[in-house]
């Protein structure tokens, strides 16, 4: 029986290697996690939105800044959407950087140990386990695992190290942190458009201690050789919203990209890749913390199990794996294609006339009784079986789900 100093090396200590560490640590094994930064949680480039099951998970109520009851949704010409319940609890935001701390800490606690300042160089595979060289704290260090898992983040250096592809979008978001916004207590805002967030959205997000979090997100090819800054500038300037950032004084501001659809290979030998690695956000929000909590936590018994008897060979992995990922795959797809459908590839115009439809008292009941952050695709079906206004749309969307 080969010995390893590890059972788990995980590389990046952010929500979803964290997460990965505590399930695995507190089951026993031996996990290492390498953080490159100095510290945990900085530097962050989120909205800070947690849903209710990705917080019950942790229980990092703590880390709560406000509670979301619904979103306001504006058309491009202002057409208002509101979504929620006041009083019924939609979803979470909190302080990214004590999220981060406290979910490495369950780690922590549970056995993992971690390293700071510490990145992988180089990987050896050989039949009994991972040969990994690590430059920590300006050392050079030689570990041995039985598994390697890439929880390091978009640009993971995992993923390119094993050439396990790439996801199939890359958002660009852009957030700043601001003070003076007057907006409704326990909802936020979200506004469309070409100018503001070319086939995606901004948000307004209230963010505790009367500061927001304006952002906005889009891809590049959207963006057609605009920058980033400039589509957040026409929001703040735009002729319908102007007087509502009038008042704001910005204190932080930060970019960063978030990877949205499974990348090709999540496994391979002895290496899997989990969260933004393995581009598990959301097409349709872009969070990505909740769907890199369930991919490990729908595949852990087996993998318990294929850790205590050093069967992680690509096979293996793929078995393991096969079902639970590929369900998850599936569902961010046609994600997509609907978001396609109904959001990200209309004119504005279009745009208009479905955020009247979706005004409509009818189709606003309808999304309220299915609609849920945490599974779109039942209401993105709802909307095309059930609003005759969205018929038209069905044959496409049926066309475009088969072929997805
Ligand atoms: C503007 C913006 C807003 C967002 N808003 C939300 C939101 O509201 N809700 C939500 O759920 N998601 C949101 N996201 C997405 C969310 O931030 C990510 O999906 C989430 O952080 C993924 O977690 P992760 O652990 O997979 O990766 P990360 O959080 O990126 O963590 C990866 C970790 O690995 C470390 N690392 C990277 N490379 C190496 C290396 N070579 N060696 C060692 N360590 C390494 C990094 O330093 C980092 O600590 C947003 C993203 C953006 C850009």
């Amino acid at each position: 029986m080969a010995s390893h100093d590890y059972d788990v090396v995980v590389v990046g200590a952010g929500p979803v290697g964290g997460r990965a560490a505590h399930l695995l640590a507190e089951k026993g094994f031996r996990v290492l996690m390498l953080e490159e930064h100095a510290e945990i949680g900085r530097p962050f480039q989120c909205a800070g939105l947690v849903t209710p099951s990705a917080m019950d998970a942790v229980q990092a109520h703590h880390t709560v800044l406000e509670e979301v009851d619904g979103a306001l949704i504006h058309g491009p010409s202002g057409t208002l959407v509101p979504v929620g319940t006041e009083g019924t609890l939609r979803t979470y935001v909190v302080c990214r950087k004590r999220f981060d701390q406290f979910v490495v800490q369950q780690a922590m606690e549970s056995g993992a140990e971690l390293w700071l300042h510490s990145s992988p160089e180089d990987a050896k595979m050989t039949e009994a386990g991972v040969e990994l060289h690590i430059a920590s704290e300006g050392e050079h260090r030689k570990v041995t695992c039985k598994l390697l898992v890439g929880a390091d983040g978009a640009h993971s250096w995992t993923r390119r190290t094993f050439k396990m592809g790439r996801p199939k979008e890359l958002m660009i978001g852009f957030q700043t942190e601001v003070v003076g916004y007057e907006g409704r207590d326990r909802w936020l805002e979200m506004y469309s458009g070409q100018d503001i967030a070319p086939g995606f959205f901004a948000w307004v997000i209230p963010s505790g201690f009367g500061s927001h979090r304006i952002g906005l997100w889009s891809t590049a090819d959207r963006l057609e050789g605009r920058s980033i800054e400039s589509c957040y500038q026409d929001l703040i300037d735009h002729p319908l919203w102007r007087d509502r950032f009038e008042n704001v004084t910005e204190v932080a501001r930060y970019c960063g990209p978030v990877p949205s659809g499974m990348v090709k290979r999540t496994v391979k030998h002895r290496v899997m890749l989990l969260g933004d690695a393995a581009g598990m956000a959301k097409p349709t929000t872009g969070g990505g913390i909740g769907p890199g909590f369930h991919q490990i936590q729908c595949v852990l018994e087996p993998l318990v199990k294929a850790i205590s008897e050093n069967r992680l060979t690509e096979a293996d992995l793929k078995q393991i794996t096969k079902k639970p990922w590929e369900a998850m795959k599936r569902e961010q797809d046609r994600a997509r294609t609907l978001r396609n459908l109904l959001v990200s590839d209309c004119s504005d115009q279009t745009l208009d006339k479905h955020f009247r439809t979706f005004a409509h008292p009818s189709t606003l009941e309808l999304i309220n009784e299915i609609g849920d952050i945490e599974k779109p695709v039942p209401l993105g079906m709802a909307l095309l079986r059930q609003v005759p206004a969205f018929r038209p749309l069905a044959l496409k969307a049926g066309v475009r789900l088969l072929l997805s």
